[in-house]
């Protein structure tokens, strides 16, 4: 069988094909970045819309309750909840993945209190380390203390003075997948706590963190859920330890009686004791729309779909004679993998922008990788090889040369 006829096949039988029709992709582009922001669908645009014309613009104030803008945070977690195996009230979406990790990371190390080391992965998503950092910084060195491993060090590591085990599940450069469960196990079995950072797995992975006993976890969604630039980040407690977790950022949002201006702070009893201040409803608004196409998709089709397309993508640039020159960094193994294949080249930066200009999106991390993202929900078998015959051609005739897209620009 060709990979033409395979594409089509394989696009043919993909049960999630009518849910990439409810997503507006520009023309004659193939998007492969959806793990930095996800591509708009209309429900989202429609939300908005409705948000800003119909409740500010015509209800103003009232649509707090008449619209229940009040309990969007809950209401989002519980619809992110079976995409990571969670119950409904354990998950809040609200601020940012990096305000979330603060606030959690915090609650770990009070949960965990002869302890003082949060572990982490030295080449972890910076933003995950300068929080933990900050936050050991700001507890005095001998309440809390980060250190780092590299990932190989992981697997054979000392948890026996860790408080929390930070990790995040897919990594942003490689792609490469932790064994979500071993780890887990270990560092629980030798008293760590455990959070893990879902920003490139939520939407593309099988997650179980209730079955699995996961203890925390964060996540941003505009990545593979879609919920636009800046979108809310969610957090995830398992519920043994939600009587005993204290927001370490304590605002009149988590107050179990915001409406009673009391002068003296008791946090709710529920998920919602996380929330801070108030929270940004038309971005809020997109998420939710953005989650109703994921009404009825299991996570499990969602693994299977983006495991099916980076295996496609990876037999296509194999048949290709100019992608040699390519260095694959993400694992082989499909299971050992997220949904995004890393590849190193000199001029990576340049190539990135070779294939932009050909309409295929990807995008560039320092020093030398390019990116390839597959978003189950909206990308095509055959898209996969559209973007290897564009590769072939970028390389094959230089097209990277072109000295326009040697410029750098702010984004990368
Ligand atoms: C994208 C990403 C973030 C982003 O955090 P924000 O607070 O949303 O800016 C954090 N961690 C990881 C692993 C990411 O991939």
């Amino acid at each position: 069988m060709t990979l033409a006829v395979r594409a089509a096949a394989l696009d043919a039988d993909d049960p999630l094909a009518v849910v990439r029709d409810r997503f507006l992709l520009p023309d004659a582009t193939v998007y492969l970045d959806g793990n930095s922001l996800g591509a708009l669908c209309r429900p989202a645009r429609d939300r908005v819309r409705d948000t800003v014309e119909r409740a500010w613009q015509q209800e103003l104030i009232s649509s707090w309750n008449s619209h229940d803008w009040i309990s969007l945070p809950e209401r989002l977690g519980a619809r992110i909840a079976p995409l990571i195996g969670a119950a409904a009230d354990e998950v809040l979406v609200a601020d940012t993945l990096s305000t979330n990790l603060f606030k959690l990371l915090a609650v770990a190390l009070a949960l965990n209190p002869g302890r003082r080391v949060i572990l982490s992965q030295s080449d972890n998503f910076p933003t995950d380390n300068y929080i933990a950092a900050g936050l050991a910084q700001w507890l005095g060195g001998k309440r809390a203390e980060l250190r780092t491993v590299t990932a190989e060090a992981l697997a054979a590591a000392d948890f026996s003075e860790v408080a929390v085990l930070s990790l995040t599940h897919v990594n942003f450069r490689t792609g490469a997948m932790h064994d979500m469960t071993a780890l887990t196990r270990r560092a629980q079995s030798q008293g760590a706590l455990v959070l893990w950072d879902l920003a490139h797995s939520v939407g593309v992975c099988d997650l179980a963190l209730d079955a699995l006993g996961v203890d925390m976890a964060v996540g941003c969604t505009y990545k593979y859920l879609n919920g636009g630039p800046g979108a809310p980040g969610f957090l995830y407690l398992n519920r043994r330890h939600l009587a005993a977790a204290e927001n370490p950022i304590a605002g009149w949002m988590g107050h179990r009686d915001r409406f009673a201006f009391a002068p003296d702070y008791q946090g709710a009893t529920d998920i919602r004791k996380f929330l801070t201040g108030t929270q940004c409803i038309v971005g809020m608004a997109a998420l939710e729309g953005a989650l109703t196409c994921f009404d009825g998709v299991a996570a499990s089709t969602l693994r299977a779909k983006s495991e099916a397309l980076t295996v496609l993508f990876l037999d296509a640039l194999s048949a290709q004679p100019h992608t040699s020159t390519l260095v694959c960094i993400t694992p082989l193994d499909p299971a050992r993998r997220g949904s995004q294949i890393c590849l190193r080249h000199p001029h990576a930066y340049a190539v990135a922008q070779a294939l932009i200009a050909e309409g295929v999106v990807v995008d560039f991390r320092d020093p030398d990788i390019i990116r390839f993202g597959f978003a189950p929900m909206y990308t095509r078998f055959v898209d996969a090889l559209v973007a290897v015959s564009a590769l072939e051609r970028v390389l094959g005739e230089r097209r990277y040369a072109a000295p326009e897209f040697a410029v750098r620009r702010a984004v990368t």
